[in-house]
């Protein structure tokens, strides 16, 4: 199925051209769909011209802009493989990160010029700037003043369009290959589950490094013909104009992010019941479901990896409520299944997926593709997941983070749901550590909720009349904030190494 994949901007410039496409929060700039194809067929033809060829990477230092995802369709046009690096990595990580997968040019913004500058002449990469361009520098607005000249379409649906490299929650990140099948298939999962329409708004703030900023929702409003309003990164006062204002109709964030909104002073100038509201990428607090379902939004958790398309799970708005704690039901193209469980049984066990939004593989490191799949082609998750009998999946935890407490087996996230539902705790993140008599046990960190005491000795108690005494950590800390990842994720390796 979906053996090739039409050139998405231009087929877009096709059916919808007037409509539009893009509105930059900054300076209100709207692009329709055939300016986003003509500057993309011009950039096409402008990487061709400096010598880039298919299957050549392009990395990118940008925040979030259209010129971003301009390139992205002008990639799809040729072939040339983009590769969006995290800006918040210094020059001597990112230096690694390009040497893993290799490249022939660096696309910048003028936030990013620095580093990107100082990467350039240390690997001696091409430096296309999207602001002034200094020295050899191409200027992104000289490539598109090239003339349009047909440029060699390449087209394919399964080679590598674009990488996107994981979280690096659990260790070094990896370059999982995106593809335009994966792209039209995650469109489909997510459209079909949020009834997305041409009339759709979404707003692009997510980092473009991780498969949320440009596969949730922007690449799939865009592929159904709605708008996303870009915004250079997550500003919270910013977000909260654009939600009351319209243009957003759907909006997806982690759940970082909708912890920020909830505590900011403003939440309650939104009408949270026109919003269409999405979540995933690590647990979903019942406290914040229900503070936003009081404000009649119900916030659907969704279960997503960058190697997934992302959208793998979402849950259906009707259960919301009734099913809290759970990212739903595997979506329409991507199937599930739960290692060593019969279809239909209730049960728990490392969840397993396949379809066309799952990733061929990783780029260049055929060892780790190898490791992620099983022999008869599933991706393994290394989450383990429980199905309930009315065919709902709750994600238990990954696999990695369990712990073994006096032989038994701990979830951190169980310990942190009941953590989580203390009132003077705004969040908690559980990790396992060495113990001389129980072989591990449990460490807490806990940062408090604003104009809240937090007692130590109160939420041991709250631990221990919820949970069976080897899940109670033994120890509590108290911290301003924990190590995250861009996209918010708590780094618990590093917490590890804080131990
Ligand atoms: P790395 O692979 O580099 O360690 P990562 O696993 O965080 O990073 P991502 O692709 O960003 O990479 O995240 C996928 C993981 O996020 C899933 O495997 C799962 O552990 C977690 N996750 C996603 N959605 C949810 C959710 N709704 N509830 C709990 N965990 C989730």
């Amino acid at each position: 199925m979906f053996d090739t994949i039409p050139d998405m901007a231009a087929k877009r410039a096709e059916l919808t051209p007037r409509a539009v496409a893009f509105i930059e929060h900054e300076t209100e700039r709207r692009w329709s769909f055939a300016d986003v194809n003509a500057a993309a067929d011009r950039l096409a033809a402008g990487l061709l011209e400096m010598g880039l060829e298919r299957g050549d990477r392009l990395v990118v230092l940008s925040l979030n802009r259209v010129e971003f995802f301009v390139a992205l369709f002008a990639c799809q046009k040729t072939g040339i493989v983009m590769a969006p690096l995290n800006w918040r990595q210094p020059v001597a990580e990112l230096t690694e990160v390009v040497q893993s997968v290799g490249a022939s040019a660096l696309l910048f913004d003028v936030e990013n010029a620095g580093t990107a500058r100082a990467l350039a002449s240390a690997l001696a990469l091409p430096g296309i700037s999207i602001g002034p361009a200094e020295g050899s520098e191409t200027a992104f607005s000289q490539l598109l003043d090239t003339e349009s000249r047909p440029v060699p379409k390449a087209v394919s649906a399964t080679r590598p369009w674009y990488l996107l490299f994981t979280s690096g929650t659990t260790g070094l990140p990896k370059a999982v290959i995106q593809t335009a099948r994966m792209g039209w298939a995650n469109a489909v999962n997510i459209g079909q589950a949020i009834d997305l329409t041409s009339q759709d708004g979404s707003v692009n703030f997510l980092p473009l490094f991780h498969t949320a900023g440009i596969n949730l929702y922007t690449l799939p409003v865009f592929l159904f013909g709605g708008a996303s309003t870009v915004l250079p990164r997550f500003e919270p006062d910013r977000i909260l104009d654009l939600l009351r204002s319209g243009a957003v109709t759907q909006f997806f964030g982690v759940p970082a992010i909708f912890q920020a909104l909830s505590l900011h002073e403003r939440v309650d100038e939104v009408d949270w019941k026109t919003i269409r509201c999405g979540c995933g990428g690590a647990p979903l607090p019942e406290s914040l479901i229900r503070f936003f379902a009081q404000r009649g939004c119900l916030i659907c958790n969704g279960f997503g990896m960058t190697e997934t398309g992302p959208t793998a799970f979402l849950m259906d708005r009707a259960h919301v409520e009734e099913k809290i704690g759970s990212v739903g039901k595997a979506q329409m193209l991507t199937e599930v299944r739960i290692d060593g469980l019969a279809p239909g049984d209730v049960g728990q066990g490392e969840m397993q997926m396949r379809g066309p939004a799952i990733t061929p593989g990783y780029f260049a490191n055929e060892e780790a593709t190898r490791k992620a799949f099983t022999e008869d082609g599933w991706l393994k998750s290394g989450d383990v997941a429980r199905r309930d009998a009315d065919g709902y999946y709750y994600i238990v935890d990954r696999i990695k983070d369990m712990y073994i407490s006096g032989g038994e087996n701990v979830y951190p996230a169980e310990v942190e749901r009941v953590l989580n539902g203390h009132e003077a705790i705004l969040e908690a993140a559980v990790i396992g550590v060495p113990d001389e008599k129980w072989g591990e046990v449990g460490a807490a960190f806990l940062i408090p909720r604003p104009g809240k005491t937090l007692d130590i000795a109160t939420v041991a108690s709250w631990c221990r009349e919820r949970l069976a005494a080897y899940k109670v950590p033994k120890s509590f800390a108290i911290v301003e904030d924990f190590p995250r990842t861009a996209a918010g994720k708590v780094r618990k390796h590093d917490l590890r190494e804080m131990i």
